[in-house]
């Protein structure tokens, strides 16, 4: 009996040792940028995520961002991206560095702007707010982002993802006749 003692002991020693990840909290969690940590909890969640990522998204041209969703597909979590349509003529948009790794996104042009900034993790996780997407957002804007556990919310969102899927286009560069509409969405 003793030694089934000393042996439980010493397992919940090492269980000790070994460095535990934290996991997404429960319930909601906010943050404020600029240099509010907004792009760390994206990407701590994203480094989270086991199974499933819908991104909707306005402007994309953050490289943390974009490297977080690239490592998840790696880990073989199905990771799916809607843009908007600004994304085919934004100068610094990650659109490409998606593409050449194995992310083709597809761009919402049925609206005026599709202006969501949401990602959809796991099916109970979802991360919304003003926060685009971008460097400018994390470093020279006033944003805020929520990071909601809640799976019935989740579901919500997800079935609006899915609708703009069902009328969201195959992502290209930009076409001769097409140009750009003038919006300086590098500031957002
Ligand atoms: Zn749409």
């Amino acid at each position: 009996m003793k030694r089934w003692m000393c042996l439980y002991l010493v397992l919940g020693l090492l269980a000790g040792c070994v460095r535990q990840e934290p996991s997404i909290p429960q319930g909601v969690q906010v943050y404020f940028s600029p240099e509010g940590g907004c792009t760390e909890a994206v990407v701590d969640a994203l480094n989270h995520a086991t199974n499933s990522v819908l991104v909707q998204a306005y402007s994309f041209t953050s490289e943390p961002i974009a490297r977080a969703l690239v490592d998840a597909q790696k880990r073989h979590v199905r990771v799916q991206v809607i843009l908007d349509r600004s994304q085919r003529t934004e100068k610094y948009s990650e659109a490409d560095f998606l593409m050449h790794y194995g992310i083709p996104p597809l761009i919402d042009a049925k609206h005026a702007i599709a202006h969501n900034k949401i990602m959809v993790i796991d099916g109970y996780l979802i991360l919304t707010g003003s926060f685009n997407f971008t460097k400018a957002a994390e470093e020279k804007n006033a944003e805020n982002l929520l990071v909601i556990n809640d799976p019935v919310l989740a579901d919500k969102y997800t079935r609006n993802w899915h609708a703009h899927q069902a009328h969201a286009e195959p992502y290209d560069r930009p076409r001769q006749s097409e140009s750009p509409r003038g919006r300086q969405s590098s500031h957002y």
